[in-house]
């Protein structure tokens, strides 16, 4: 690792990648990341990556996005999303992304709560590590792209409003000042705050804390998503998902009784909530989802991979249901960017889960997140490539005595954030 490069981001999810992807090889880039590369929830992804099918699907992509995001969504950022979608899946395929295909060889797509019609790509049920090893293994390759990993990001370096690069530490705590006139930040969201998540533990947060210290603008850190179905367990640690692509195609609910008592494919946080209150009404820590309505042949074709990790719980999901409970899954706010995914302080970028740019509004519609990582992560690249130039950043420095606990260092960042989530939460009431 050197001292100077053109840009740093911070993180190596699917928005990190994708942004170091998209800019040329004279550009010097540094990635840096908590822990190994692959460690992140761009690589869980289950259920797919939405793509905009024709023209006469336009209207109802967008309704279904605005809907689920209970009409709190930028309409322009949803607009830019859904109209780069054809380019982004272009691109992927050309990298060598494989996504499913019918008999005759095209696409294939799938469906998810709240959404009108199939407009979901897939591959098996895998669709973040299909996109996200790929882009890494390219991202390995290129001569002008460093990844670091265990490398944490503990400040910015920034005077006056002008960001100048990042403080880090590695694994022995040694820290490190590197500089650049730009800085991206694509943490993720904030899963490893709560008990009860489907996200990677180390995924905290931490930007967010840090954007606050340096008086950058955040938005709605109370819009935290919370996924209906995952596998039930009295094991700690993260929580299995049971995509909701696997309700979409034909999974069904049952209460205690093994009676149905809701809509299957209403939006995420309605069917949490349905959940939720059956869960209170019977006294029960679960209820029941049932995948024998798909067969046995869709089962093992399409879901292998929650097949086998029920399996491997006890549950053979051709032949009985399985317990699940609602759990935090996805966070819509976060940083406050522009459409360029500019932040308020010049030369700092954000995207991914990490950004607010508005497109989820209040709740994400299913498979958006991977899509509005890509195109967002891609403008961050355009706007530092052809976007106003940052004035210089004049920061001396850093004083390193504050870095020097960094158990207490982190455990402020995350208390910070809660705290912040608490505050927003009932300026909301
Ligand atoms: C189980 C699961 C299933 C999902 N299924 C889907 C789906 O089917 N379709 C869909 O569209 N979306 C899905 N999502 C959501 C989607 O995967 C994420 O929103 C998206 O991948 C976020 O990408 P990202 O690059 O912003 O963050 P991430 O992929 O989470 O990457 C964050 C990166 O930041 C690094 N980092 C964090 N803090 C620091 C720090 N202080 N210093 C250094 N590095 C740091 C991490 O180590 C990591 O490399 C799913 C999420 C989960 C958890």
């Amino acid at each position: 690792m050197k001292e100077h490069y053109d840009v740093i981001i911070v993180g190596t999810g699917a928005a990190g990648l994708y942004c170091a992807l998209s800019f040329p090889e004279r550009i010097k880039v540094l990635m840096i990341t908590k822990k190994e590369a692959d460690q992140s929830d761009s690589f869980l992804a289950q259920g797919g990556i939405c793509m905009l099918r024709g023209e006469d699907d336009y209207e109802n992509y967008f309704e279904d996005t605005m809907r689920a995001g209970h009409y709190e969504n930028n309409k322009r950022a949803v607009d830019l999303m859904i109209r780069s979608s054809n380019s982004i899946i272009r691109d992927l395929l050309d990298r060598g992304v494989r996504f499913a295909r019918n008999s005759r060889g095209e696409l294939d797509f799938t469906r998810e709560g709240a959404h009108s019609q199939p407009r979901i790509l897939f591959y098996e049920d895998v669709t973040g590590r299909e996109i996200t090893s790929h882009l890494l293994e390219q991202a390995r390759t290129k001569e002008n792209i460093e990844i670091c990993q265990y490398m944490t990001m503990v400040d910015l370096i920034s005077e006056d409003n002008i960001c100048g690069g990042i403080v880090c530490m590695n694994e022995k705590d040694e820290i490190y000042e590197i500089r650049a006139p730009y800085v991206v930040l694509a943490c993720g969201g904030l899963g490893g705050l709560y008990k009860n998540s489907t996200n990677f533990p180390h995924i905290t947060g931490d930007a967010l804390a840090i954007a606050m210290n340096h008086q950058v603008k955040l938005e709605h850190l109370d819009y935290i998503q919370i996924h209906p179905t995952t596998l039930y367990s009295k094991k700690p640690g993260r929580r299995f998902l049971i995509s909701e692509s696997v309700r979409g195609e034909g999974a069904l609910l049952y209460d205690r009784n093994g009676q149905r008592f809701t809509d299957e494919l209403q939006p995420r946080d309605l069917l949490s909530q349905a959940i939720f209150s059956q869960m209170e009404k019977q006294d029960t820590e679960y209820v029941m989802e049932d995948m024998r309505p798909l067969g046995e042949e869709t089962i093992l074709k399409h879901f292998p991979n929650i097949f086998h990790h029920c399996l491997e719980e006890g549950y053979d999901v051709r032949k009985e249901p399985i317990p699940v409970v609602p759990a935090q899954h996805y966070f819509m706010g976060g940083i406050q960017v522009d459409l360029g995914s500019r932040t308020s302080m010049e030369g700092l970028y954000a995207c991914g889960e990490t950004s607010c740019n508005g497109v989820h509004g209040k709740n994400r519609l299913a498979s958006n997140s991977l899509l509005e990582s890509l195109v967002f992560a891609r403008r961050a690249a355009d706007d530092i490539l052809f976007g106003k130039k940052p004035d210089k950043c004049r920061a001396g420095s850093a004083d390193r005595s504050r870095y020097k606990d960094r158990e207490a260092l982190m455990k402020g960042y995350r208390k910070k954030v809660l705290e912040e989530i608490e505050r927003m939460e009932k300026e909301h009431e």
